[in-house]
């Protein structure tokens, strides 16, 4: 087996590789982008290499840095994770001739498999049924046209060196055909450098179906069963599962048989997908589903196929890349129980699926366990960038049947919660609980038929916004404490009387008076409104307090308040007054400025920690420090906490 293991790729996938390698006793290398200095894979593995700049031309694609850090780290070897080189057959070239060894497919297997028309007649060859069209090498206009027209409307225009639903176009009509042929070709040429297409018949109810394969270096071959990806937005899998819904005898009997056919065709080593897509119009049918490509890598959502058969995949990629073996052959290999991958995206379903950026200030996931995973390459406070794939996490769940898998992919979404960024988890949360996706009817065209309902944004309830307005004047559910009074008794023995508190939604604000009752429970009265609402600490909902903000988890939505800052709103009061007051109660973490210290506009005086948050409080103008309150000093509101001496000034 390898001493040492270089992953040549980042995020999740790069610490899920780590964690086997550890437990197999591998030493592991991990590269890293400047964006990435401080990232979770780097801080995993046992040693890490620089290779440049944070765009991935200049790091993660960098075949030659990647090569130099495993020789000089004296790895023995390179797992290229998925993306990135992990399906260029001159890097595993590269990788070969520095005497290191590729944890994947030969070269030859990948050259083989990565254009889609030659992978097609590759296929076709071997006996492999194939998606019907037209998958030759001429690419004119007239008989593109010709073909599509021979094929029957609708077809699909697709990039032959597509990857990540891209480079792709349905075609309906045969006015269309031409304007549809060169935005394929635009889009593919830019992705791929390469604007060559094949046309496809556009499959009926189409389903996702593929099938995990392993191949060694002896000959054998095995599969692990199948998963469905036919949740799908603009052709990316969104939430994937194992074993596939409705998945028949003949009809599984007869697509493994065909993918164990096809990695054998090719003499195929490592871990593969062969993706088949179905004509679901009429149920599973043994001969209603055809060959579409191979993925000569690791899959994004193999997570579901360990689930469902307990095998790790990448001990077995390590393993067979090793020269041993297949662990287990075909008769080993079972498959137990259902199991859903969901993969958590900064992104904005209600503004089009908008990637986004931002800091991840607060980060909670569900428990890990034999039956639940979170394979995520981040943790709280780490920023997603604008550089690469802006995936958060993916939860991964087992259950006895679908229904209940299913159930604890609902509540494992709604447990989640992350502020800083918008996720896509209220879309996934709504998807996991539209009645077809649950019933199991699914197809490519779901999502979109869905559109508008799984991607609305739901408003937050009354609950949601007394409790944002609860924790925005500092108080609220402690979510760690045992005591679900304590966070109360300060409040409440500085502020017997009502507090006004506002927050921001979107372009209104919601202002309301708090109060604390002698009972220890609080009246939120919304302003304008005659009364009040009591509620006690146990009744407000979850929330996290991040700077400037506050969201409130419910219902897998994550409902994002921003809260004016009083300290800057007090800074600027106060800028005549020559001192600063607290404008809340709070602790005097650290002090930075003395007595009779000369201070520049800007300079940080102290640091206040209150609402859960430090607060820094700078020199409002340039000024001699007159008093500043002593450290560890707690404090109410409206307590000076700096005096300049005006007269020095
Ligand atoms: P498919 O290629 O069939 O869509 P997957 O769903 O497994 O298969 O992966 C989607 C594609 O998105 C991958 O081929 C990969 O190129 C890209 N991708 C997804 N996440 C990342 C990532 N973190 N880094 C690099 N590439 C990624
Ligand atoms: P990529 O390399 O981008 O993953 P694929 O060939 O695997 O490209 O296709 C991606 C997705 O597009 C499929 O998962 C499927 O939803 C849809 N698709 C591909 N081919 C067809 C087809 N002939 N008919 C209907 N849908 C298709
Ligand atoms: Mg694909």
């Amino acid at each position: 087996m390898f001493k040492k293991v270089l992953i040549a790729n980042r995020g999740e996938i790069a610490c899920r590789v780590i964690r086997t390698a550890r437990r197999m006793g591998i030493a592991t290398v991990a590269v890293f982008s400047d964006a990435d200095r401080r990232a979770l894979h780097v801080e995993m593995a046992d040693e890490a290499v620089h290779i440049g700049p944070s765009p991935v031309g200049e790091s993660y694609l960098r075949d030659d840095r990647i090569i130099a850090a495993a020789i000089n780290s004296r790895a023995d070897a390179v797992h290229p994770g998925y993306g990135f080189l992990s399906e260029n057959p001159d890097f595993v070239d590269q990788v070969t001739a520095a005497g290191l060894v590729f944890v994947g497919p030969s070269a030859a297997s990948i050259r083989a498999m990565g254009l889609k028309d030659a992978a097609k007649r590759l296929m076709e060859r071997a006996g492999v049924p194939v998606v019907p069209g037209y998958h030759g090498e001429a690419q004119e206009l007239v008989l593109l046209a010709g073909k599509a027209r021979e094929i029957g409307y609708p077809v699909l225009i697709k990039a032959r060196a597509g990857g990540g639903g891209k480079g792709m176009r349905k075609v309906e009509l045969a006015d269309d055909f031409a304007e549809a042929l060169s935005a394929a070709r635009r889009e593919a040429k830019a992705a791929f450098g390469d604007d060559r297409v094949l046309v496809e018949k556009y499959v009926d109810r189409p389903r996702h179906i593929e099938v995990q394969v392993f191949g060694d270096n002896l000959g054998n071959a095995v599969h692990l069963f199948e998963r469905d990806c036919s949740a799908q937005r603009r052709h990316q899998k969104v939430i994937e599962e194992a074993p596939a819904p409705g998945m028949t005898v003949e009809m599984r009997t007869a697509m493994t048989e065909a993918a164990v056919k096809a990695t054998k065709a090719i003499g195929y080593s490592g871990a593969g997908t062969i993706e088949f897509i179905a004509d679901a119009s009429e149920g599973p049918r043994p001969d209603r589903f055809w060959f579409m490509e191979m993925n000569t890598r690791l899959q994004v959502e193999h997570p579901v196929t360990e689930m469902v058969t307990g095998v790790d995949l990448v001990e077995w990629q390590l393993r067979v890349a090793a020269g041993e073996k297949l662990p287990k052959m075909q008769d080993e290999i079972t498959l137990t129980g259902h199991a859903f991958e969901a993969r958590i995206y900064a992104e904005d379903a209600t503004r089009g699926f908008l990637p986004a950026t931002g800091t991840l200030h607060h980060l909670k996931f569900p428990e890990s366990g034999p039956t639940l995973r979170v394979e995520t390459g981040v943790r709280a406070g780490d920023a997603i960038s604008p550089f690469y794939d802006p995936m958060i996490a993916k939860l991964v769940v087992h259950g006895p049947d679908r229904k209940a898998a299913l159930d604890a992919l609902g509540l494992a979404l709604e447990t989640t919660e992350i502020a800083g960024s918008v996720t896509n988890i209220a879309f996934l949360a709504a998807l996991a609980r539209d009645q077809d996706f649950a019933a199991g009817d699914v197809d490519t065209g779901l999502i979109g038929r869905r559109q508008e309902q799984l991607a609305a944004a739901p408003s937050p309830s009354s609950k949601a916004v007394t409790t944002a307005i609860l924790a925005a004047s500092g108080i609220g559910a402690e979510p760690a404490g045992d005591d679900p009074w304590s966070s109360l008794s300060g409040y409440a023995h500085f502020h017997p009387v009502e507090r006004r508190t506002s927050v921001r939604t979107g372009d209104s604000e919601i202002v309301a008076m708090v109060s604390a009752r002698p009972d220890g429970r609080h009246t939120v009265r919304l302003d304008g409104a005659p009364n009040g609402h009591v509620v006690s600490p146990d009744e407000t909902g979850r929330f996290a307090l991040w700077p400037g903000h506050v969201t409130v988890f419910s219902e897998g939505a994550a409902f994002d308040f921003a809260v004016p800052d009083p300290f800057a709103k007090a800074a600027e009061a106060e800028l005549s007054i020559g001192s600063m007051r607290a404008p809340m109660p709070g602790l005097v973490k650290i002090v930075r400025a003395a007595k009779g210290e000369a201070v520049v506009k800007g300079q940080p005086l102290l640091i206040l920690e209150a609402m859960k948050m430090e607060h820094t409080i700078a020199a409002p103008h340039d000024g001699v420090v007159a008093e500043i309150v002593a450290e560890g000093a707690q404090i109410t509101e409206g307590t000076v906490l700096v005096t300049f001496d005006e007269s020095a000034g």
